[in-house]
């Protein structure tokens, strides 16, 4: 006979052995990647989570480094503390983002990526702009560095709440003039845009997949974590795998996995196992703490709470509300995908998705999660949790805490704070 329990430790394996081991594979291919790019050649693309064209840049046979990842991959290993400090002494203030500090702390020494391995200096640095300033500035320091050539792709903010023909055409414009001729110069690959729409097909199939699994969040119990679970989940789909046969593969497994836990009546799976009884469900706004994520997730389901969905899940792209990559509009398709993601968004519609999320995943409140040297999110956090307060009836709370720097986590207070949200929600619901 199969007892609950042994059912849940075949579950917490399957999901180690499959999906968690093709991405580590997948991680530490592309590293492998870069590090190597100075002896087979590879030319080397950096650019940025939101907005990255990775089925572009593939059409290039381009190997892609992501700054951000390497500053968060730093933080979880407890490495970027050094790297902010190193950074902080060659100038740069304790207000900048704390990802750049320690892109430039790594630099500094050396450039050692998050796996041991050397990266390698880019020939080019693609930057698609979407709605953060400081990837500007970060990147303007970068060819400082590394004298390399630059193209730039500008999107347009959404700053009427929608995206219009012209400011799709502009950035059509842009890939077509400047950014395809660019590559094509540098990586001496001419463009195919069959190969393109290829990439375009596999995008939107991984697509499919991971909203089916960021919806899976609306089961009681909800059988998965959408924002500390959920970084994981975005990794492949936000980085250089976006429109690769790995990626498919990867979600699929996924999916899978996951199906498995519904059928089990299974909640999320924790870093301590099966998370216990759902007493809590939570919408969340705003980076993860990455120095202490285990700490920080700990906090939560250790008290019953699950975030069912997250916004920090939807800056590499927002594809729960119907956009896909399109092989049929591949250049309109790209344009789309840089004009929607949610660092590009305005604040009227970033407080129409929470709240949206409060009410489609039946959330108990929204807690917000305010990172000291983002900019980007924390812009505009207390009204959205005012407004989200006002339309949704339920209640809000605020912690703060920083991405990758370990001087702005702050265990105790962060607890605190949590520990008097949940008994809010106590009390509303008794009230009700
Ligand atoms: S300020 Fe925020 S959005 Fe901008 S690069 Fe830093 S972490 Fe990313």
């Amino acid at each position: 006979m199969t007892t609950v329990a042994t059912k849940k430790i075949d579950l917490r394996e399957a999901q180690k052995d499959q999906s968690m081991e093709k991405q580590k594979e997948m991680i530490a291919g592309n590293f492998t990647r870069l590090a190597r790019a100075p002896q087979t050649g590879e030319k080397v693309s950096y650019t940025f989570v939101p907005g990255n064209i990775n089925e572009l840049v593939m059409c290039f046979d381009m190997v892609g480094n992501f700054p951000e990842i390497n500053a968060l991959q730093m933080g979880m290993r407890k490495k970027s503390g050094n790297f902010i400090f190193d950074a902080e002494r060659a100038g740069h203030s304790e207000d900048v983002c704390t990802y750049v500090k320690t892109d430039l702390g790594m630099v500094y020494n050396g450039n050692i990526g998050p796996t041991g391995e050397r990266l390698p200096e880019p020939d080019i640095l693609l930057l698609s702009y979407t709605g953060c300033f400081t990837f500007l500035k970060w990147f303007e320091l970068l060819r400082h560095q590394y004298k390399c050539p630059t193209v730039m792709l500008h999107v347009p903010y959404q700053g009427g709440g929608k995206i219009t023909e012209n400011m799709r055409k502009y950035v059509v414009k842009q890939l077509k003039e400047e950014v395809i001729p660019t590559l094509e110069r540098i990586s001496g690959v001419k463009f195919d845009i069959d190969r393109l729409r290829e990439y375009l097909r596999e995008s939107a199939r991984a697509e499919d997949d991971l909203v089916w699994v960021l919806q899976t969040a609306r089961h009681k119990p909800s059988p998965i974590d959408a924002y500390f679970g959920g970084v994981y989940y975005v990794g492949p789909i936000f980085s250089a795998f976006r429109g690769t046969r790995d990626a498919t593969e990867y979600y699929r497994l996924l999916r899978a996995e996951i199906q498995a836990r519904i059928d089990a009546g299974l909640g999320p799976v924790t870093p301590e196992g099966n998370m216990g009884e759902e007493k809590y469900r939570l919408v969340v706004e705003g980076p993860p703490n990455y120095t202490n994520l285990r700490e920080f997730w700990k906090m939560f389901y250790d008290d019953g709470a699950v975030v069912v969905a997250s916004s920090y899940t939807k800056v590499g792209g927002v594809y729960d509300f119907g956009f896909r990559h399109d092989p049929e509009h591949p250049l309109e398709s790209l344009a789309d995908y840089c004009l929607g993601c949610y660092t590009n968004m305005n604040l009227p519609q970033r407080v129409d998705m929470l709240v949206n999320y409060i009410n489609d995943y039946e959330a108990d409140g929204l807690l917000i999660n305010s990172i000291k040297s983002c900019n980007s999110f924390s812009a505009g956090q207390l009204l959205m949790m005012r407004e989200v307060e006002k339309r949704t009836g339920k209640p809000a709370a605020f912690v703060e805490t920083d991405l990758v720097d370990p001087r702005y986590f702050s265990a105790a207070n962060v607890k605190n704070r949590l520990e008097s949200y949940f008994q809010m929600v106590d009390q509303k619901r008794r009230a009700a």
